[in-house]
């Protein structure tokens, strides 16, 4: 069995606004988590550790680094909608999206993100990616699945085949994939990226909405909705939806202005938004030199894009000053309809310091308030005796530096070490 001490100089619990460590008291021994199997035995203070039984740990020394909980993503697509013309010119199969999605989350999981929760993959993907994973058979991240997302016929994502419409429609659609074993529902609120859908109108009813929150309570779990169009966060809102993806108040102009009475609902009801930030960031930042070269239409899709994402940005400082719990989703995957990558979370969590959110905040959004919020908060998430062992050190304090989170020297998940410089 796994016995691993892992020494450093801080610790980031997830749940704390000072990190342990450094000036707490503890004095220069830095920190300690004892890890034996898959459980973490002590997490804390080197000088407070009690004496280790039992057989020898494996010591690993990491310096100046700092030890937290994995990266949690909360709003991903490993599995791609579309097909991939990286993978060939034919029209990609499921099993190959699998193998794909496999190969994509290892390596995610070598940057630090040891949960996944996949918004919404084609078919039976997800579940296949999640039972390769969770098996063994590859060591993967652990994965938290949605199954098809469900949208009315003719909606976004509607390629992976979860059309349904009505109410019974919605309750026979969100029964079957419970029954096929999904951890949560998705559905379409709004349109999005999906060519013929509209980002600005709603388009599934309340009563199908609250259909779906029906089947979901039935199975102890919860629904989370792809909503842009505030007509559409406001239907959620009606038929008692607790989670919003994007949540990007996009109004008839088609683009996004915050409501300041459906910000209020949205926390006076406890919905959770996992925001999306990231979206086309990387590619504004890769393109700003490129722009005087750009034709006109180049331009436009240039300005398009940049004052979206100003305004998402703006947006996330709102829902995080206004109380409401705000968790950390790239929308990563791969393919021309993923506008980020599945390996750059630390990307995301820079996002929101930069409009101001504190580091420890946007820490605990994508670990603690993360595992809380997609039902594992009793087995991953923060730094304690008797929780996974999934865990990071970084390069650094992210505290003070939130950039060190895309540094890890270590990772370390269910109790195996999967990445480890220098050793
Ligand atoms: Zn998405």
């Amino acid at each position: 069995m796994n016995r691993y001490e892992l020494r450093a100089r801080r610790l980031v619990v997830g749940t704390e606004t000072a990190p342990l460590g450094d000036g707490d008291g503890s004095g220069s021994d830095g920190v300690v988590v004892r890890v034996v199997g898959t459980t973490i035995q002590y997490a804390g203070p080197a000088a407070a550790a009690p004496t280790p039984g039992g057989d020898p740990f494996t010591v690993v020394e990491l310096g100046e680094a700092t030890l937290m909980p994995g990266l949690i993503d909360c709003h991903a697509h490993p599995i791609p909608h579309a097909d991939v013309p990286e993978l060939g010119p034919e029209h990609t199969r499921d099993g190959v999206r699998v193998t794909h999605g496999l190969d994509e989350m290892t390596r995610a999981l070598q940057h630090g993100i040891t949960t996944f929760r996949d918004c919404g993959a084609p078919r039976y993907t997800g579940l296949a990616l999640r039972q390769a994973s969770e098996s063994g058979l590859v060591h993967g991240p652990r994965l938290v699945v949605a199954g098809r997302v469900l949208c009315p016929t003719g909606g976004h994502a509607h390629g992976g085949g979860g059309e349904v419409d009505g109410v019974d429609g919605m309750l026979v659609g969100a029964r079957q994939q419970f029954k096929e074993g999904v951890n949560f529902i998705k559905v379409t609120a709004t349109g999005g990226g999906t060519q013929g859908t509209v980002r600005h109108r709603a388009t599934f009813t309340v009563p199908e909405l609250a259909a779906a929150v029906e089947i979901a309570r039935q199975n102890d779990s919860y629904v989370t909705a792809h909503a842009h169009a505030t007509e559409g966060i406001v239907r959620c809102l009606d038929a008692g939806v607790t989670m919003l993806e994007h949540a990007t108040f996009v109004t008839e102009d088609g683009r996004e202005h915050l409501d300041k009475d459906v910000l209020l609902r949205i926390r006076d009801q406890g919905v959770t938004v996992c925001p999306t930030v990231a979206v086309h960031g990387r590619w504004l930042d890769e393109h700003e030199d490129q722009v005087d070269a750009m034709d006109d239409d180049g331009r436009a899709l240039y300005e398009r894009r940049r004052d979206s994402f100003r305004r998402r940005l703006d947006l996330v400082a709102e829902l995080h000053n206004a109380g409401v719990r705000v968790l950390m989703g790239s929308d990563g995957g791969k393919g021309r309809n993923y506008p980020a990558a599945l390996d750059d979370l630390a990307y995301s969590l820079a996002l929101h310091v930069r409009v101001g959110i504190p580091a420890a905040d946007v820490l605990r959004s994508a670990t603690s308030d993360a595992a809380d919020a997609i039902g594992l908060g009793g087995t991953v998430g923060r730094l304690v005796a008797g929780l996974e062992a999934d865990l990071i050190a970084v390069d650094g304090d992210p505290l003070t530096d939130i950039t060190a989170v895309a540094r890890p020297a270590l990772v370390m998940q269910r109790g195996v070490v999967v990445r480890q410089d220098g050793a």
